[in-house]
């Protein structure tokens, strides 16, 4: 019973009839890495920069890059997220109206694609010097027209997988096109959130709308866990929702294949999820979408 209970606590995640859910760490730095995990689910890279003046050089980000990919088997990396609630000085990109709305994730490349293409050739090298199969995503993607221009800059560099966040709410909506252009999916449910209801997302007044329990949001979720589910391909959740006890056996019951939250999220969430069958969180999914 004893080793039970420390299998329980440290090994891969799973239900309690075995149903495996790949646990997963959001960091921002290597110093952010914890044993108890299966690797990174969210490397937010903008984290390593948001102080700068200067863009980080080539040899800078390598060895960022570097240092996670020594330390961690799995890793995902997050190509710079800049833009509304994380600005980026160096990028010196111009004022906005409505930033939310505007220029950022994935879309600064329209303005600036040396900032992608420096930052997929540091990835590719920190791979190739570590022997990591790196996994790369981009944010805030929109169309799977981007996310197929992303995926082959990213692969004409030789990163082993390619994939697309899903924040907004047409990339949910053509999840099952997207997949025909990524490898895998990771759901953005904080920006997914604020962009399915219309609600800043750090706006203390709008929370209820925020819920990530709210169906429309859980609807799109299940979109893409079964376009992921139809095409083989994995397809995780790495919001603030995965991290919550609460709602990670919901997000299981809809189907989704990793979840990927603060370190500190890991043990509760482990445990609630070695506590109900897969039945069981598919049951609350479907009372949850009702
Ligand atoms: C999200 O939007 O849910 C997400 C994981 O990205 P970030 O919180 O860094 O915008
Ligand atoms: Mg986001």
């Amino acid at each position: 019973a004893e080793r039970d209970r420390l299998a329980a606590s440290n090994g891969p995640g799973r239900t309690a009839d075995g149903h495996p859910v790949k646990l997963l760490l959001n960091i921002g730095s290597a110093g952010d890495l914890r044993p108890d995990a299966e690797g990174v689910g969210l490397f937010r890279t903008e984290f390593l920069f948001l102080d700068r003046k200067q863009a980080p050089s080539f040899e800078q980000q390598v060895s960022a890059y570097t240092e996670v990919f020594g330390r961690a088997e799995h890793v995902i990396v997050r190509t710079l997220d800049a833009g509304t609630d994380k600005p980026l000085p160096f990028l010196g990109l111009p004022d906005e109206p409505n930033p939310a709305l505007g220029v950022r994730g994935l879309r600064v490349d329209r303005l600036l694609p040396d900032v992608l293409d420096t930052q997929l050739d540091a990835i590719a090298e920190a791979a190739r010097a570590t022997g990591t199969p790196a996994w790369v995503m981009a944010p805030m993607v929109t169309t799977p027209a981007e996310a197929g221009a992303f995926a082959g800059r990213a692969r004409a560099r030789g990163i082993a997988k390619v994939g697309a966040m899903v924040e907004v709410p047409a990339a949910a909506l053509r999840a099952e096109r997207l997949l025909r252009e990524v490898d895998f999916l990771s759901i953005g449910t904080n920006d997914l959130a604020q962009y399915t209801f219309a609600a800043d997302r750090q706006h203390p007044a709008l929370a209820d709308l925020l819920d990530p329990r709210q169906p429309a949001l859980l609807q799109l979720i299940a979109l893409c866990a079964e376009a992921g589910r139809e095409a083989g391909k994995p397809v995780g959740v790495c919001g603030e929702a995965a991290g919550d006890p609460l709602l990670a056996p919901l997000l299981v019951g809809l189907g989704v294949t990793s979840l990927s939250m603060a370190p500190v999220c890991v043990p509760a969430v482990r445990e609630a999820l070695a506590g109900l069958t897969l039945q069981d969180c598919r049951e609350r999914a479907r009372s949850a979408l009702d």
